[in-house]
Parts: C-alpha cells; sequence; structure tokens
C-alpha cells in the first residue's frame, strides 16, 4: 500500500511549447523548444514542413526565471 503524500506537489521543472502554423492548412502545431532545424507534421492534414529553431538561451533564460516552475506556482496556494 502507497503513503499519500501529505502536501500537494510543487513543479521541478518546466518546458516551453511553441505552435508553428502549418503553411497548408493554418492549424497551429505545439512543438517542445526545437532548438534545431528540424520538420513538423502537422496532427491536422499531416503534412510536414521546416520550421526555423527557437534559440536555446531563449529558453533557458525562461526556465530560470521562472525557477524551472517553482516560482510560477500560485501564491495563493503556498
Ligand atoms: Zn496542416
Amino acid at each position: 500500500m502507497k503513503k499519500k503524500p501529505l502536501q500537494p506537489v510543487k513543479p521541478v521543472g518546466l518546458e516551453l511549447i511553441f505552435l508553428y502554423p502549418c503553411p497548408f492548412c493554418a492549424h497551429q502545431v505545439p512543438t517542445l523548444s526545437p532548438t534545431q532545424p528540424t520538420e513538423i507534421q502537422c496532427e491536422a492534414c499531416a503534412a510536414q514542413f521546416s520550421i526555423l529553431p527557437v534559440d536555446e538561451k531563449s529558453v533557458v533564460y525562461i526556465k530560470t526565471m521562472l525557477a524551472n516552475g517553482a516560482s510560477a506556482v500560485d501564491p495563493a496556494f503556498l
């Protein structure tokens, strides 16, 4: 039998999801911080297209600014 945790759990990490509009159907395809040029597949129309990568420094900046999610917790719940 597993013990129940006493407190609600805080986040210890976060990831950024970028939305790339499909050039064929305009559906916004969620993509997890693509730091390399790559091709993604539209989940609506199944077309593939190339995307511009994001700068890893920007992703690290957001993660650092939010203390990997810990400082984003709603203060009303702390
Ligand atoms: Zn599409």
